[in-house]
């Protein structure tokens, strides 16, 4: 265990936020008995690869959690055990490399298992709910270690819940066997889509608002003009209008003002109400 002064700049992909005195990372799970000590009366925020979230230029006035628990274990022949910290491009690899299928939505998507379990992340009509048995985590309540199943995790678009307040360890996902030239072919896919229609990972999180069956968020904002609108370097991009993206040493609060901006815009214009898919952290008022 390491428990370090981080600036969160250096841990997120947007670049953005202030100083975290308490960035606690966890080398294994050996470590999880020394959190009970350490994690009285303060906030706790667990961390992957920070693809998800802005963090206030304030800092956090907390502890910051990053498990870097990173092994692929098989089980058997239809479950292998995931830590939390394998990077999802990593395990879609692990996939090919063992001709295992339904991996190849994750090789675009640069956050961890952990994070990927807490957003349900997907893409291209797959979600991670899609691959999940069952999750173990330590809760931050009662420090224990606990099993949950899939099916009380209740997963829906971009969300899990019973989840809060606790460290994801790992994942237990089901595996089948694949075709490598169908899995070749489907990652080529979704690598030339990813490239064609969003801009590059850095300096933005992926989505900003959520989808609907009702409508693209990305449609919406682009249809009110929004492309390209500019709030001291945070800008709506002009390759896809749901990615924020922000120039280097802009601010966090520049992202959340062109975040009300938009919400408002899109409102006022076709009545719906945006939902945030990205999560602020910390001081934004
Ligand atoms: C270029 C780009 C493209 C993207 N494309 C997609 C996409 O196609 N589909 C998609 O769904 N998302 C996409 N994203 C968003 C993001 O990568 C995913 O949401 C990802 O799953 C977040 O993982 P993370 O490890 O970075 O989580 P973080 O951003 O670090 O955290 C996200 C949430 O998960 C929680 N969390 C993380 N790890 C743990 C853990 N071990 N235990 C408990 N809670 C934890 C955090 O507390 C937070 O609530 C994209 C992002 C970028 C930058």
């Amino acid at each position: 265990m390491k428990i370090n002064s981080v600036k969160l700049s250096d841990v997120t992909t947007y670049r953005f936020g202030g100083v975290c005195e308490n960035f606690i990372i966890l080398d294994s799970e050996n470590d999880l008995p020394k959190l009970k000590n350490l994690l009285q009366n303060k906030t706790n925020f667990v961390i992957g690869k920070g693809s998800n979230i802005a963090f206030s230029d304030r800092g956090f006035n907390g502890n910051v959690i990053l498990p870097q628990f990173d092994q692929i274990e098989t089980k058997n022949e239809s479950e292998i055990i995931v830590g939390s910290g394998v990077f999802l491009p990593k395990l879609s690899r692990f996939f090919k490399a063992n001709m295992i299928a339904n991996g190849e939505f994750l090789i675009g998507i640069p956050g961890t298992v952990g994070g990927a379990v807490k957003m349900n992340a997907g893409a291209y009509g797959w979600e991670f709910s899609d691959l999940v048995n069952s999750i173990r985590y330590f809760d931050l309540n009662s420090f224990e270690v606990q099993e949950i199943e899939k099916k009380d995790l209740n997963f829906s678009y971009r969300r899990a819940e019973n989840l809060d307040n606790k460290i994801i360890l790992s994942a237990g996902l089901k595996i089948e066997q694949g075709d490598t030239k169908e899995i070749n072919k489907l990652l080529s896919k979704y690598n030339k889509i990813r490239k064609d229609t969003q801009p590059p990972g850095i300096y933005n999180a992926g989505s900003v608002f959520k989808n609907t069956s009702q409508f693209y968020a990305g449609e919406l904002i682009e249809k009110a003009g929004l492309k390209g609108y500019d709030i001291d370097g945070v800008s709506v991009s002009e390759k896809h209008a749901n990615f924020f993206i922000a120039k280097k040493n802009a601010k966090a609060s520049s992202l959340y003002k062109l975040v009300q901006h938009v919400k408002e815009s899109v409102l006022s214009k076709f009545g719906v109400d945006l939902e945030e898919e990205i999560i602020f952290v910390g001081e934004f008022q």
